[in-house]
């Protein structure tokens, strides 16, 4: 009786088909919640908004914004907000429904969320940008709040834009409101360890997946596609646990160098040079050469299908980290377990970002504030758990990390949407 969604049109390779999937794959392993499987096919609820500003030269241009909701079961909606030329109505989806499932992963008592506007913020004046934030908070004022969604930073945005969404959404109702989104300035309710938790992450768990492999960190070489906040603070914790950052890769260009990075020097190029194109440290490469790279370890930490199936096939890494959201097609996830390629999926993987949103999220309810070793120790108690708990049974089915996460994931928001029941 179920009808497929008649607004969007995905394919094998694109985020909602890639993600459709993904839940196809989990089917069997969800025993009788199997009945309520195509709820995680059916987002609760979609707002797009016309984001009208007056641009700086006096001109007045209209930018599209989404807030996705995929599913509330669990808690508020989470999830972050993008700005990005190619963000549309079907990758929200995909990257909401991506939300509910690395929530439920963690644990964390929180729904399925992300936003966007479609806008190269590149573009923009400090001045423009603000105006279009604050517009498009006000027009997805009427679903988000502290106990209802709570937005954070994702591609292309960051603390600063997080406090303008934090005023404008508490000028609107009238009392200072910092539990309205995580991912703050510190000094106004943010979290320590907020701004380097994802790729903190993206470390524990590839030093997890590392031990089980028997892979030495000690000497491994790391390759990074994206060296923005997530990339660049994986890059660095796994150069001081020994290994060697060997190519990195951004939209700035793609580099090289057998001996590994000097770190130090990469991070205050980047800082000056806004990506890694240009490094003197390395050799340039062509683009596509980057994943031709001898490594250990691929860290995907850009966007969205990546890698493909015919990437799949050259990949020489042991270990891919998915720092990214849906950076792999289902194809290619097919091609990568055959030879043997261990993928951690984005929906743990990356899950520390969000985990530190739960913190801040708390810390702001509570208006007490914990140490940055206080957030380090239990983003790693919980990542190290809820990973282990992927493991187990990834070993119980004998099936990939990702439909073992998904199973753990999808089997606790489909618990609770069965337990809550139909309404009316
Ligand atoms: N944008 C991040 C993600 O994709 C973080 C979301 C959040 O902190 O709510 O997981």
């Amino acid at each position: 009786m179920t009808q497929s969604l008649s607004f969007v049109h995905p394919t094998a390779d694109s985020p909602w088909g890639t993600y459709l999937m993904q839940v196809d794959r989990v089917v069997p392993y969800l025993g009788h919640l199997a009945r309520w499987v195509e709820t995680l096919k059916h987002p609760k609820r979609m707002l797009i908004v016309d984001v009208p500003i007056e641009m700086d030269d006096g001109r007045v241009a209209h930018f599209e914004g989404f807030r996705v909701q995929h599913n509330l079961s669990r808690g508020p909606g989470k999830g972050g907000v993008r700005f990005h030329p190619d963000v549309t109505l079907e990758e929200v989806m995909a990257l909401a429904a991506w939300m509910s499932v690395k929530n439920a992963a963690v644990n964390l008592p929180f729904g399925g969320a992300k936003g966007g506007i479609r806008c190269d913020p590149k573009l923009l004046s400090n001045k423009e940008l603000e105006r279009m934030t604050r517009r498009y908070t006000s027009e997805i004022g009427i679903i988000i709040g502290p106990q209802r969604d709570i937005p954070a930073p994702d591609v292309n945005t960051n603390p600063q834009i997080m406090a303008w969404m934090m005023d404008t959404y508490s000028m609107n109702t009238g009392s200072t409101a910092t539990g309205v989104v995580t991912g703050k300035p510190v000094d106004l309710g943010g979290s320590l360890g907020r701004v380097k938790a994802t790729g903190r992450g993206v470390f524990v768990t590839g030093r997890e997946a590392a031990r089980r492999l028997n892979l030495d960190l000690n000497g491994a070489r790391v390759a990074v596609q994206g060296f923005g906040n997530v990339g660049a603070a994986a890059a660095e914790l796994f150069n001081q646990a020994g290994g060697k950052v060997v190519a990195a890769q951004d939209h700035t260009g793609s580099i090289f160098n057998g001996h590994g990075f000097d770190m130090a020097d990469l991070m205050a190029h980047v800082k000056s040079a806004g990506g890694v194109g240009g490094f003197k440290g390395g050799e340039a490469m062509k683009a596509e050469e980057f994943w031709d790279v001898d490594c250990d370890i691929l860290i995907p930490a850009a966007l969205e299908g990546q890698i493909t199936a015919e990437r799949a096939r050259r990949i020489k890494a042991k270990l891919v980290l998915e720092g990214a959201n849906g950076p792999t097609v289902p194809s290619a996830d097919d091609i990568l377990a055959e030879r043997g390629v261990l993928v951690v999926p984005d929906v743990i993987c990356n899950a520390g970002g969000v985990t530190v949103s739960y913190f801040e999220w708390v810390q702001d309810f509570s208006s007490f504030f914990w140490t940055e070793d206080e957030i380090n120790v239990r983003l790693d108690k919980i990542m190290i758990g809820a990973l282990k708990r992927i493991w187990d049974t990834a070993d119980r089915h004998t099936i990939t990390l990702r439909t073992a996460t998904f199973a753990v994931a999808c089997e606790r928001i489909l618990t609770a949407r069965a337990e809550r029941g139909l309404y009316p």
